[in-house]
């Protein structure tokens, strides 16, 4: 348990390589403690990550669900109604996670991107960090964080692209990736 302290709000950006598995390694340490934690992730989902197989190894204090959500720009024969329509259903299990105080340690992972492609309004967001229980540490990841959110924050790292494989057609790799 992380007792009374105040929990804080991370937030991982940036466009450089490692801002969900900074949040993996908090989780990591957070267990290690005993803590109970959730990571829901703002994501499409349709192939089993590591970080899914390897926190199934974890055992009960951890939940991770991947909530669906597709990207405007990934989807383009969706309409923006069903992407708005899936980040709602996946904002409400978020904010159901934060509120339930069943948690120590709670990731958004990529929930930055659902609200800079105004799948969820950033009003919403602002709105739990204001209202989430005291001692909950909460991270949120993803590219292009609001203003707003950054200002709210209280730890902010911005990942910096100084190089990364891609740039030379290479491609994701299992263990490294995803
Ligand atoms: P990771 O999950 O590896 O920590 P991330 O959360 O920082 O990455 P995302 O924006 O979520 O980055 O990107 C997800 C995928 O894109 C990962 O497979 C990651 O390796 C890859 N990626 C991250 N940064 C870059 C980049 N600058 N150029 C190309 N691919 C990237
Ligand atoms: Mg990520």
């Amino acid at each position: 348990m992380s007792g009374n302290q105040r929990g804080l709000v991370i937030v991982y950006t940036g466009d450089g390589k490692g801002k969900s598995t900074a949040a993996f390694g908090l989780v990591v340490r957070a267990l290690g403690y005993g803590w109970r934690v959730a990571v829901l992730q703002f994501v499409k989902g349709t192939w089993r990550t590591g970080e899914e197989r390897g926190f199934a190894k974890f055992g009960g204090n951890l939940v991770l669900r991947k909530l669906g959500v597709g990207f405007v720009t990934w989807h383009p024969k969706k309409s923006f109604e069903e992407h708005v329509e899936a980040a709602r259903k996946a904002w409400e299990e978020a904010k159901r996670a934060v509120l339930s105080d069943e948690f120590d340690l709670v990731v958004l992972d990529e929930l930055n991107n659902a609200t800079r492609f105004g799948l969820i309004p950033v009003e919403e967001v602002l709105w739990l960090i204001t209202n989430k229980p005291r001692r909950l540490h909460l991270v949120l990841t993803g590219r292009g964080a609001d203003e707003r959110v950054i200002e709210a924050a209280d730890l902010v790292t911005e990942m910096k692209m100084v190089k990364h494989p891609f740039e030379h057609g290479e491609w994701a790799r299992a263990g490294i990736d995803y």
